[in-house]
């Protein structure tokens, strides 16, 4: 598979691998806290400690870069042409675990959404997935610390 990505897009990429707070996360996290969500972080008593968490609404939204979640078809899922014995473990670790993750959310009736970092160029069109995702952020306001 060709390597696509620039190496100075590469160690940037490296340098959020499973680390909170990413860049993509905080766009998500601007713009729900923008429509009037209420919301919690990295919730540790959950499985995959969900990046943001609607504890009402049982629903979580998990933040993945493109690169380390392997982002299906996406431009910035290639695979480095050197030392792919290092990678593509790591790569099919990752991915396992995520997958168990999402399991183990819906196991306990927790709903979750991928947000993957190359859908967070488009507001407009990450709006109306969230929002379609959560259902209304009115009703957010009558209850506190959900
Ligand atoms: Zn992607």
């Amino acid at each position: 598979m060709p390597d696509k990505i620039s190496p100075a897009r590469r160690s940037a990429n490296m340098s959020r691998i499973r680390s909170k707070n990413t860049r993509p996360e905080m766009v998500v996290r601007r713009l729900l806290h923008r429509l009037g969500y209420r919301f919690r972080l990295h919730a540790r008593e959950l499985p995959g400690k969900p990046d943001v968490v609607f504890r009402r609404r049982r629903k979580a939204i998990q933040v993945h870069g493109c690169f380390w979640h392997r982002h299906a078809g996406c431009r910035d899922c290639s695979v480095p042409r050197s030392r792919q014995e290092y990678w593509l473990p790591k790569f099919a670790a990752t991915v396992a675990r995520d997958e168990r993750t999402l399991t183990e959310l819906r196991a306990i009736g927790w709903d979750v959404l991928i947000v993957w970092d190359c859908e967070t160029g488009d507001l407009a069109d990450l709006e109306k997935r969230l929002v379609g995702f959560l259902g209304a952020p009115a009703q957010d306001g009558l209850v506190q610390g959900s």
